[in-house]
């Protein structure tokens, strides 16, 4: 092959394009606050829609009952019960069940997809067992989870605006999914209600809250990416004068949407060029589990053709879109061998590729390059938020002990990206400020949250 360039360019040039150093991170954090109060201004005046929770009043440990959780998010759809036992009890018992979606669900109509839904629901709901109690004649109430972006119009129902993370379901955007879940469940005579419908990051910050009541924010990061927070009411000139009784709500930020000076390149913009919602979701392309990996195939594509990575012959096998998943290059990043057998198995597993050891090398470089901007470029999103909260209210945020709630499974099992996280945080903080802002992981809290925030909008209190 002619113009064969070497690879150690390439990988130096993208280090280049990806670098976050530390005034790219403040420029991005100080675009981030500023983009918060555009788009609590008016509706539509920023990249976020900082759209309202109708969630008021946030978990006490008071809550007592059972209550039904339903979580649809990505990947796989959750249900779990609990049952709560106030604030001596906690949570007596839970029990959960995980369904995967199957793939041609995604590109469906709507009433296949929640009737797959309620379908799942119902035989778990059968098999609710003894430690779980419901006083007679009541309702099973839900708290639903729905992590795509919708328009909230009270705690009970909400308009998807858009699907997002790989799902075209056709027929959903545009209503309400409370009612096509309500008319899922009525198809099959299941008899259950939706009493708050959330957002997962919402349902993890109400989740997080329960046991913590320093815990002011949380963010998803799995298959997609989401932040919220605690807002005081008289913040959101959007509102116009709407107050609850505690006058502080849940602002579910949408900051995947997020774009303003993020360090992007060619490899980007190719496949937000071919994702199903190109010029959308740019934060969320940049950092979210959905795109980590597919971004790193696009790079090692590029190597493959101008630098003969793995040499003359390459399998077209690696040219397969979204072929490498963030699992995979985890897992090459974690592989601690001498010789990166790893590394090697999966490049062969994956893509019939046979790799060298140099070769090896440079593809951990190149996910380390992809993995390292993500985390460093969320924690900026994260200190944007701290950001905008204590300049409306001095002292508050950074002179106390200040939770911020982490889930998702990209967060969860990438210690790298957790990592490159939580040193742009400090870097961006300092190591004094720093040490008051706790980000931490809460295992399962959107789906405890989504259910405690049912039993707070019940129909029976
Ligand atoms: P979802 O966001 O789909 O509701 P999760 O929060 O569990 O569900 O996140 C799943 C996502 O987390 C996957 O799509 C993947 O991107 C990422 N992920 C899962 N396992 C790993 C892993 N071992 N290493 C890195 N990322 C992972």
């Amino acid at each position: 092959r002619s113009n064969v360039v070497p690879v150690a360019p390439i990988l130096t040039k993208l280090q280049r394009d990806c670098a976050t150093p530390l005034p790219v991170l403040r420029h991005v954090a100080d675009a981030m606050t500023a983009d918060m109060r555009a788009g609590l201004a008016v509706d539509g005046g920023s990249d976020l829609k900082m759209i309202l929770s109708y969630v008021d009043s946030l978990p006490t440990g008071n809550e007592r009952g059972l209550f039904y959780a339903l979580d649809l998010g990505g990947t796989n759809f959750r249900v779990l019960r609990v049952q709560l036992g106030g604030k001596e009890e906690r949570v007596q018992a839970t029990e959960f069940e995980q369904v995967s979606i199957p793939q041609e669900l995604m590109f469906g109509t709507s009433e296949e997809l929640f009737d797959f839904i309620a379908s799942g629901l119902e035989i778990f709901a059968q098999k609710e067992g003894g430690k779980f109690h419901l006083p007679h004649g009541r309702q099973r109430e839900i708290g639903f989870t729905f992590s795509f972006p919708v328009k909230q119009t009270s705690i009970d129902s909400g308009i998807l605006i858009k699907w997002t993370k790989g799902f075209a379901v056709s027929g959903t955007a545009g209503r309400d999914v409370v009612a096509c879940l309500n008319e899922a469940m009525e198809r099959r005579g299941l008899d259950m209600r939706v009493s708050a419908l959330v957002n997962d990051a919402v349902g993890t910050l109400a989740g997080a809250r329960y046991w913590d009541d320093d815990v002011m924010v949380a963010v998803i990061l799995g298959t997609g990416t989401n932040a919220c927070y605690v807002e005081r009411m008289d913040a959101i000139p959007k509102l116009q004068g709407s107050k609850s009784p505690s006058g502080r709500t849940i602002i579910n930020t949408e900051w995947g949407a997020f774009s303003k000076g993020l360090p992007l390149t060619k490899f980007d913009r190719d496949m937000d060029a071919a994702s199903i919602n190109p010029g959308e979701q740019i934060f969320e392309k940049t950092i979210s589990g959905m795109y980590l990996g597919e971004i790193v195939r696009r790079v090692l594509v590029n190597m493959v053709e101008d630098g003969a990575l793995f040499g003359k012959s390459v399998p077209d096998k690696l040219s397969t879109p979204f072929l490498l998943r963030t699992p995979n290059i985890c897992a090459m990043q974690q592989d601690n061998s001498e010789d990166l057998q790893d590394v090697g198995s999966i490049l062969y597993d994956l893509a019939g590729v046979e790799s060298n050891f140099n070769a090896r090398k440079v593809v951990v470089e190149v996910c380390d390059t992809i993995v390292r901007r993500g985390g460093r470029l969320a924690g900026a999103g994260i200190v944007g938020i701290l950001q905008k909260m204590e300049e409306d209210s001095k002292g508050i945020i950074f002179g106390k002990r200040t939770v911020v709630a982490m889930d998702g499974g990209l967060y969860e099992n990438y210690s790298q990206c957790r990592r490159y996280l939580q040193e742009a945080v400090t870097e961006l903080l300092g190591t004094e400020i720093s040490k008051n802002v706790v980000i931490e992981h809460t295992k399962d809290g959107s789906g405890i949250g989504a259910a405690l925030l049912a039993s707070a909008n019940s129909k029976y209190d």
